[in-house]
C-alpha cells in the first residue's frame, strides 16, 4: 500500500465484508472497514465451492480451510413430495466433469475466526468495530459516520451489510423485496453411519431439507418448512428433534443425535434493481437475498467480492467513479440475476401446487438424471457459470472439426 492509495470504505463484517476488505486490502488500496467483532453464534455451514475455494486459497485461507471442512463429492436430489407428479432421485457426482469434489462444507463459526484472524493481521485494513450510522454520498466521495463518532471517507463504499443494507438505501438504490413463508431451521447432527460425503437434498412442499457432509460422521441440516412449524420444532427436546430428522431422511445415515444450538432464519428474496451507484458497490447479501438451495448465497458473494477487487484494480485511480461502477454492475448483473431467478424459480415449483409447474419441475429433473451430457453441462455451469455452457461450444466445435 502506497500513501497515495485511495481509501475505501468496507461497511459489514459478515463473510462477504470480511473477504472483500481482505482482498480490497492485499490489491493495495487502504481500507477502513466498519463493522461489529465478529461473533461465534452463526450455526449455520457454507459449502464452498471450487471458484469461492480458489478465491480463497488466493487470500491464503486454504489450509486453514481444507482442516476444518469437509469434502462434497457428490450432490443427491430426492423428491420428497407426496404429489401426483414426482421425479427420480438424481445424483450429480464431482468424478462426470473431472473434479475430485464440488467443493467443501465448513461451519460458519470457522470460517468467519479464520476470516478475522487474516483481516486483523492485515496491515492495509484499519477495522472500526462500530456501525455506519450515516452516509453522505456525492460524485466525488463517499463519507460515513460511525455509531463511536468516528468520520471515514472514501472514493469507494463497498456495502456489505446484509440484507437489509443500511449502504444501498442510502445510494438510492430501489430493492424488490419479498417475505416468504418459509423459515429454515439449522442445526449440526452427528449419525451411526457414515455420509459418504454426499449431500442430500429432499426436496418438499414447503422447500428443501438438506443434509450436507462434515467431518467424521457428522452433518449439517438446513430445514426449510413453514414459520408455525419452525416455531414447533424449535420447542421440542434434542431427542424428539433427533427423531424427527432420522425420520424424515428414512434413517438413510443410520441413529441421528442432533447438537445443542439450533437456529432460525425467516426467509426473504430480494434483488436490487442495480448492483452500484453513488460510490456505492453492492456484495454479498445487500446484492442478493434467496432461499438456501442448492448452497448459491456465499458463493455468489464471494464472485461480487471477486469481480469486485478486479475492477477496483482496473479502476484503481479512482474505484469508487462512474465508469468503474458501471463495469462492476455490467460485470455481476448476468450472474446475480440467473442465479437469483433459477432459486427463486425452483422454491416457488415446490411451494406451486399447480400441475404445470410441478410436472416442470420433475420434467427437468428427469431429464438431468437420464441424460449425462446434460447432467455434466448443469454441474459445469453450477460451478463455474458461462464455463457449462463454453465447454458445450468447444465440443460442438471440436466435432465439427472431425
Ligand atoms: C439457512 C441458510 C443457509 C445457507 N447456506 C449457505 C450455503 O451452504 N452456501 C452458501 O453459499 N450460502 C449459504 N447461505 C447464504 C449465506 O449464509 C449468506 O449469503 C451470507 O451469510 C451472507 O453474508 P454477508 O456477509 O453478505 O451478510 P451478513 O452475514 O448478514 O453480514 C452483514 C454484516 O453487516 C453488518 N451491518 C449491518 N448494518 C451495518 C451498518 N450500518 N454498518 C456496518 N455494518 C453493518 C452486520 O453486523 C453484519 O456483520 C445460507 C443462508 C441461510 C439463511
Amino acid at each position: 500500500m502506497t500513501d497515495s492509495a485511495p481509501h475505501i470504505i468496507v461497511a459489514g463484517t459478515g463473510p462477504a465484508g470480511l473477504i472483500s476488505a481482505l482482498g480490497l486490502a492485499r490489491a493495495g488500496f487502504a481500507v477502513h472497514l466498519a463493522g461489529p467483532a465478529v461473533g461465534d453464534t452463526d450455526r449455520r455451514t457454507t459449502a464452498l465451492m471450487l471458484p469461492a475455494l480458489e478465491t480463497l486459497k488466493g487470500l491464503g485461507l486454504a489450509e486453514a480451510i481444507n482442516t476444518a471442512s469437509a469434502p462434497l463429492e457428490a450432490m443427491r436430489i430426492v423428491d420428497a413430495t407426496t404429489r401426483l407428479i414426482r421425479s427420480p432421485v438424481v445424483t450429480f457426482r464431482a468424478r462426470e466433469v473431472g473434479e475430485p469434489h464440488f467443493g467443501l462444507n465448513i461451519a460458519n463459526r470457522d470460517l468467519n475466526a479464520e476470516l478475522e484472524t487474516a483481516v486483523t493481521a492485515e496491515k492495509g485494513i484499519t477495522w472500526h468495530k462500530s456501525l455506519v450510522a450515516q452516509w453522505s454520498l456525492s460524485s466525488e466521495v463517499a463519507a460515513a459516520i460511525l455509531a463511536d463518532g468516528t468520520h471515514l471517507e472514501g472514493a469507494l463504499a463497498v456495502a456489505a451489510d446484509g440484507r437489509t443494507s443500511p449502504a444501498r438505501e442510502a445510494a438510492g438504490i430501489a430493492v424488490s423485496t419479498r417475505s416468504l413463508p418459509q423459515s429454515a431451521l439449522v442445526l449440526c447432527f452427528s449419525h451411526s453411519r457414515p455420509h459418504g460425503s454426499i449431500s442430500t437434498e429432499f426436496h418438499t412442499e414447503t422447500g428443501p431439507f438438506t443434509q450436507v457432509p462434515l467431518p467424521g460422521n457428522r452433518s449439517s441440516l438446513v430445514w426449510v418448512v413453514e414459520p408455525a412449524e419452525a416455531t414447533r420444532l424449535m420447542t421440542l427436546s434434542d431427542e424428539e428433534l433427533s427423531l424427527s430428522v432420522e425420520d424424515r431422511m428414512q434413517s438413510m445415515l443410520g441413529r441421528v443425535t442432533v447438537e445443542p444450538g439450533r437456529q432460525v432464519f425467516p426467509l426473504t428474496a430480494s434483488t436490487p434493481r442495480r448492483f452500484a451507484r453513488n460510490r456505492v458497490a453492492l456484495v454479498g447479501e445487500a446484492a442478493h437475498n434467496f432461499p438456501p438451495i442448492g448452497a448459491q448465497g456465499l458463493n455468489l458473494g464471494i464472485r461480487d467480492a471477486r469481480d469486485l477487487i478486479d475492477t477496483a484494480l482496473k479502476f484503481s485511480g479512482d474505484p469508487g467513479s462512474a465508469e468503474a461502477l458501471g463495469a462492476y454492475d455490467s460485470k455481476r448483473r448476468p450472474d446475480i440475476l440467473a442465479r437469483s431467478a433459477a432459486v427463486n424459480l425452483l422454491n416457488r415449483s415446490l411451494l406451486s401446487d399447480l400441475l404445470p409447474a410441478q410436472l416442470a419441475r420433475s420434467a427437468g429433473l428427469n431429464v438431468l438424471g437420464a441424460v449425462a451430457p446434460l447432467r455434466a453441462l448443469f454441474m459445469r455451469e453450477g460451478l463455474r457459470p458461462g464455463s457449462g455452457l463454453s465447454s458445450l461450444f468447444s465440443d460442438l466445435r471440436e466435432q465439427i472439426r472431425r
